[in-house]
């Protein structure tokens, strides 16, 4: 059984967090006088729930999980950082992750300054659950999974996966930002099975909402109370709370949404792989495709002269020559798929 207080830094384990006026005091009243707040201009004037009590019992009866099991974050770029600040003493501890994966994972692991140990998957981008446990030595508090990975687009297997949930003492952070693209089912099923698991997922991609910056983390509730204690009292303003509640109304439009993108994935995959100019196109269950060609970086430049920005991937760890492709619009795909086609 994992012990988490053998887990988490003795700093926070023993932690007292900031107490907010909105946190000392639930109940109903009809005269607050106890934040300090204006009287005027309801209602912008009150702070926020610290907790988006509302908000996480709408997406618990969506995703199917229990409230006290979510933690909602300023993206998944904020729980990211979290899991540093709760589970990895700087200096001392060390993570480990897959090569090639999210940037955002060895950022954080800089910027907190805890070792971060990159394993290579295999050439086909697939997992080796060994190689990665055998990089885990006793200071080693987090493995990063992100399935299907960014920037390959692939699916991670499950087999793989449960062999280093199982076999590693430490957390397996699981980061699902493109599950809803893909035919797998989320670990957020295992998330009382496994209680070393902290999934990650995001309104950013399927949902369409990129730019109101909200993510999820979903762990036990134990887990959950650490990231509470934590993350900033006020981390999801009262305007990004009610507007994701009302933006969850849209759930078959975001459905919707995906078929197309799946569809397009599909034909652009089959499109790309006839152009002489294409070598590869990797397989994928995400938003995106990871294309190999002669030269990526000709082929970048090419297609900024034609106003189309892919990324270019060329320096990423067994992404020689890849551009990863996200899949746009049926339109913007054509557009892409036109240049390419008559590209010298
Ligand atoms: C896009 C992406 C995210 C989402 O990040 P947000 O901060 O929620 O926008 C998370 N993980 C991966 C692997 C991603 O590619």
């Amino acid at each position: 059984m994992m012990n988490l207080e053998k887990l988490i830094r003795p700093n926070i384990w023993k932690l007292k967090p900031y107490s907010s006026a909105r946190s000392e005091f639930k109940g109903e009243a009809s005269v607050f006088l106890d934040a300090n707040e204006n009287p005027y201009n309801y209602p912008y004037n009150r702070y926020p729930d610290p907790l988006q009590r509302e908000l996480k019992e709408k997406i618990a009866r969506i995703k199917s999980v229990r409230a006290s099991q979510i933690m909602i974050g300023n993206g998944s770029d904020e729980p990211i950082d979290l899991v540093f600040r709760i589970f990895c003493e700087p200096k001392e501890e060390n993570v480990v992750a897959i090569d090639p994966t999210y940037g955002m994972y060895e950022v954080c692991a800089d910027i907190n300054d805890v070792e971060y140990r990159k394993v290579l998957l295999n050439n086909d981008f697939s997992l080796d659950a060994d190689r990665v446990l055998q990089s885990v030595d006793k200071h080693t508090k987090l493995i990063f999974l992100c399935s299907p990975n960014n920037p390959t687009g692939n699916l991670l297997n499950r087999e793989e996966m449960l062999k280093i949930v199982t076999q590693f003492q430490g957390i397996v952070i699981i980061d699902e930002a493109y599950i809803d693209f893909s035919t797998e089912k989320s670990w957020l099923t295992d998330i009382d099975n496994y209680p070393n698991i902290i999934v990650l997922q995001t309104f950013s991609k399927a949902w369409g909402l990129a730019s109101v910056r909200c993510g999820l983390a979903f762990a036990s509730e134990e887990i959950i109370g650490f990231f509470n204690k934590v993350k900033y009292p006020y981390n999801i303003n009262l305007l990004t709370q009610e507007f994701v509640s009302k933006q969850l109304e849209k759930e078959d439009d975001k459905n919707q949404w995906v078929k197309t993108l799946v569809e397009e994935r599909s034909r652009m995959k089959k499109e790309l792989e006839v152009l002489p100019l294409v070598e590869k196109v990797y397989p994928s269950q995400a938003n995106s495709l990871l294309v190999k060609v002669p030269d990526a970086n000709s082929t970048y430049k090419y297609l900024v002269d034609k106003g189309v920005i892919v990324r270019n991937r060329n320096s990423i760890s067994l992404c020689l020559n890849c551009l990863r492709i996200t899949v746009g619009s049926p339109e913007e795909n054509s557009s892409l798929l036109n240049e390419l086609k008559v590209y010298k």
